[in-house]
């Protein structure tokens, strides 16, 4: 069976479609997508609508509703559930006029947040943060998978050779699928998300890209939309993209969503006396963090934080400099200037990055 030999949505011709994304959109309709994350905590619905005037801003975009009793979200006997319009970004997929895709958080019937709304929260403690300017960049690591779900360009019937070759690796006998993430490296930059860079990583068919820094909030939104534009890259191509932090059991890496976090203290001169600062109230805090760092309250992360694959103990919590076998890790060139950044190495793939920046704000810079 030929690669991918089960997948509807990679036998469909995809030049056909493009004869009717060049029919002229009329002037005075937008295309809009409205993006959500459901009740899962890890997965995003999005569905369409035309409006007929040009929002200039997220709260301009009319609030919306679904069915939240489809999403793991509401009961069906109440299930209207809202959308509130949170960012704008540039669609990529309707390219060339002024077609939107707008990331929402979402809402209960009685206005209260959704049990998987972690932005109303995170967005709070960053507005009581603002003074100290909390920087984010997050590294998102993925597997994509072929429709059989095993790791796409694997054996049917056996394992690629043992890790080494595939990290950042070059030629068809190292990595997999490299137009996804070219494709998906350009929509993002066209969609206004602030991509910082791809590369291949240690088990083959394995990826990572990664968002930031940013200021406050946005790494976490743009975070979102990069996902979701890298499911709808994926899809056309009938690959599917898991964010599942341990897609194979074995001596295979899992993946991660390494967050490197900074203040506005840690950057300047000797900021390094703030980072050890930070370091020593997390060590205070582990258990938090790991409730915090997937989406299942620390059971996803016990699978991939073993200690082993370049990964920290899930029951301790430690700090060095260099080190990616801890929780922590500060930078060789940030121990070296004495200022920077950390980067906590626990936050699981499949992490809402709202929950992980909310904790780091809280614990290190609110002392809640
Ligand atoms: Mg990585």
């Amino acid at each position: 069976m030929n690669s991918l030999g089960h997948s509807p949505n990679a036998k469909l011709d995809k030049t056909i479609l493009e004869k009717y994304l060049r029919l002229p959109q009329p002037e005075d309709k937008l295309q809009v997508t409205y993006i959500w994350i459901d009740g899962t905590g890890e997965h995003v619905r999005a569905k369409d609508r035309t409006l007929n005037f040009l929002p200039k801003s997220p709260k301009d975009y009319p609030i919306w509703n679904y069915d939240g009793s489809s999403t793991y979200q509401a009961e069906g006997s109440n299930s209207d559930t809202f959308l509130n319009p949170v960012a704008v970004y540039k669609d990529p997929f309707r390219p060339g006029a002024n077609n939107t895709l707008v990331l929402c958080d979402t809402y209960k019937y009685n206005k209260e947040p959704t049990a998987t709304n972690h932005r109303r929260t995170c967005l709070e403690a960053v507005e009581r943060a603002v003074d100290t300017k909390p920087w984010f960049g997050i590294e998102q690591e993925y597997t994509l998978l072929d429709s059989d779900l095993r790791p796409f360009g694997w054996p049917a019937n056996g394992f690629p050779g043992p890790q080494g070759p595939y990290y950042c690796g070059v030629g068809a006998d190292k990595v997999y699928a490299r137009e996804i993430v070219e494709a998906h490296y350009r929509a993002c930059l066209y969609a206004g998300i602030d991509i910082a860079g791809t590369n291949a990583e240690v088990m083959p068919a394995q990826w990572e890209f990664q968002v930031g820094p940013g200021e406050g909030i946005k790494c976490a939104d743009d975070l979102w939309v990069a996902r979701y534009i890298l499911h709808r890259i994926a899809e056309e191509y009938g690959v599917i993209v898991t964010f599942d932090p341990k897609p194979m059991t074995g001596n295979w890496n899992g993946s991660g969503a390494h967050c490197n976090f900074s203040t506005l203290a840690m950057r300047e001169e000797n900021g390094i006396i703030e980072i050890e600062k930070a370091i020593d109230k997390l060590s205070k805090q582990h258990l938090r963090h790991i409730q915090a760092y997937d989406p299942k309250g620390g059971k996803d992360n016990v699978r991939r934080l073993t200690g082993h694959h370049e990964t920290s103990s899930i029951h301790d919590f430690s700090a060095g400099v260099a080190n990616r076998g801890a929780s922590i890790r500060i930078p060789r060139g940030v121990a070296e200037d004495k200022k920077g950044y950390l980067e906590d190495r626990r936050p699981s793939s499949n992490c809402d990055p709202y929950s992980v920046c909310n904790a780091l704000i809280r614990t290190c810079i609110l002392d809640e």
